[in-house]
């Protein structure tokens, strides 16, 4: 996939309209968690060392169209000042009142945020008006926001088909190489690692997967569901019964195109779910016990495999990761991961807080932020915010 980039962009004396992906976990109004704003921080820097002048739009929260005091954008324009030392306006009103008449009286040091995007019911729910707004005086649109690039909103694929030029920042373009060039190796055996809880989340991207690996490996409480189709004795575990049908139809997709599929044959249960329930290992789930993470027969198999494989793409823990006792897989499997010779990239929430957990991050060709923007781009979906910006 060929993305203009924003090395290309000659950004002298331009206004710059930058979409981000400031969504930061937030509590009582403080920023719990800055990874995304840090993010950003290059893509910022680069056109600020060049542009004129830069705008910059992200959404945070749900806010479903209303304006929600706790959504406002204001602890990031905060933090923004802070870490590049400018100061920061927040605009609230850029509907009525477009930030290009604004931009011709700010100074150099000082960049326009602009208030919380979804406080707008046109923003998901679209609108030419609302993109125009934004895009009034807008000489170059650049997306750096990778997790809502699978969304067809205005601020993702309307504005940019309305600015004289666009590109990807920093981060989008890390994403489409990491993940393209995963799908491009050639390198055998390609080995997907599927955690997590449900099929039915992920059966998309596992069947999507089914097209280019050749093997499949699952684990978490999804696992179940498996076993339970296959009549093997699952206790209390947690199983999808009402898609079972799923279950059927990876089997047979596999079978048809050759795809070893791999589960569990051993696990660690426990009589409750809970943190300090006692952990027991087994072949056999009792009828009073529930799985929560798989055994150490399994991780051994399930890392020999994923050692030896020339690819690696990994999403979803292998058990209750986050409590300790239930982590061993997830954590085992991170490690073989990190050990794997071939691409691999991890993405995905937990996976990846698995991963930064282990230390491991810097193992991986490539950990993705992308959560479903990823999944989707590795599933051969049409992304909104990458083909605006290839037409
Ligand atoms: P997902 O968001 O679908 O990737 O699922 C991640 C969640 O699945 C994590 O919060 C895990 O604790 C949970 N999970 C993984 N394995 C199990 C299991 N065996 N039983 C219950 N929950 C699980």
């Amino acid at each position: 996939m060929k993305l203009p980039t924003i090395e290309s962009i000659d950004f002298t004396r331009k206004n710059v309209f930058l979409r981000l992906d400031l969504n930061v976990p937030m509590h009582q109004g403080v920023i719990s968690d800055d990874t995304r704003i840090q993010a950003a921080l290059p893509t910022i820097r680069w056109i600020r060392e060049r542009a004129g002048h830069i705008v910059i739009a992200s959404h945070l929260g749900r806010p479903k169209g209303q304006v929600v005091p706790e959504l406002s954008l204001e602890p990031v324009a905060a933090r923004l000042a802070e870490l590049l030392d400018c100061e920061i306006n927040l605009v609230s009103d850029y509907v009525e009142e477009p930030c290009e008449g604004l931009l011709k009286q700010l100074g150099q040091n000082q960049i326009v945020l602009l208030e919380n995007l979804r406080f707008h019911p046109q923003e998901t729910a679209g609108g030419i008006e609302f993109a125009r707004a934004l895009a009034q005086g807008m000489d170059v649109y650049v997306n750096d926001a990778f997790g809502a690039i699978h969304r067809a909103h205005t601020s993702i694929s309307e504005v940019p088909t309305l600015t004289p030029e666009k590109a990807a920042g920093f981060l989008v373009e890390r994403e489409v190489r990491g993940l393209s060039g995963l799908i491009d190796d050639p390198a055998m055996p390609f080995t997907a690692i599927v955690g997590g809880a449900k099929v039915s989340d992920k059966i998309g991207i596992i069947l999507s997967l089914l097209d280019h690996c050749n093997n499949l490996i699952i684990g978490g409480a999804m696992a179940y569901t498996f076993l339970a189709y296959q009549k093997l004795s699952v206790g209390k575990s947690r199983v999808e019964v009402e898609h079972l049908d799923m279950v059927r139809s990876i089997l047979n997709t596999a079978h048809t195109r050759k795809v070893n599929i791999h589960l569990p044959s051993d696990h660690i249960c426990a009589k409750e779910f809970n943190e300090t329930a006692t952990p027991i290992v087994c072949d056999t789930i009792p009828d009073d016990a529930m799985g929560l993470d798989i055994g150490p027969e399994t991780l051994k198999n399930y890392k020999k495999l994923i050692e030896r494989s020339g690819r690696v793409l990994w999403n979803g823990p292998m058990g209750v990761f986050e409590w300790e006792q239930f982590s061993k897989g997830t954590m085992g499997v991170a490690d073989a991961v990190a050990q794997c010779h071939g691409r691999t990239v991890v993405g995905g929430g937990d996976s990846v807080a698995a991963v930064y957990k282990a230390g491991l991050a810097k193992h991986m060709t490539h950990v993705s932020t992308g959560g479903g923007a990823s999944l989707e781009f590795i599933e051969g979906k049409e992304l909104p915010g990458l083909t605006a910006l290839q037409d």
